[in-house]
């Protein structure tokens, strides 16, 4: 456990993005906030770092390659070891299916791409009451 200027434990949070430039752009976000990020390019390492390492929150993109975002969600959500990690989903599109599907799946709260990047900061800062 990494500790702030505070002496407060910081907060992982398990980004998992296929999009380079997403990620770099989230990341970035996150670490400016304080935050301490652990990245996953897909679904199947999302779940194996998981094994090894379990974060505080997660950030899931729903399109990804091998295990997509919807599988593995379903994957956490069903064990009870990770089940109580929030579990935030990212979705390029802003239909209302996706929501749904997202939702059916498991995620905990849900945000369309482009990403309000005060929204997501907000939110996550809810979720972690940080
Ligand atoms: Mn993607």
């Amino acid at each position: 456990v990494t500790h702030n200027r505070e002496g407060l434990a910081v907060k992982r949070i398990l980004l998992v993005e296929d999009n380079p430039q997403n990620r770099y752009l989230v990341t970035y976000l996150l670490e400016r906030h304080g935050y301490e990020l652990q990245v996953a390019e897909d679904g199947e390492q999302a779940l194996a770092m998981l094994e090894t390492d379990a974060p505080d929150l997660i950030l899931m993109d729903m399109q990804l390659p091998r295990i997509d975002g919807y599988e593995a969600t379903r994957r956490i959500k069903a064990d009870e070891r990770f089940r109580r990690i929030p579990l935030i989903a990212l979705t390029a599109h802003s239909m209302r299916g996706d929501e749904t599907r997202a939702r059916d799946a498991g995620c905990d709260e849900f945000i369309t791409k482009p990403v309000d990047t005060d929204g997501l900061i907000d939110l996550i800062a809810r979720l972690l009451d940080t």
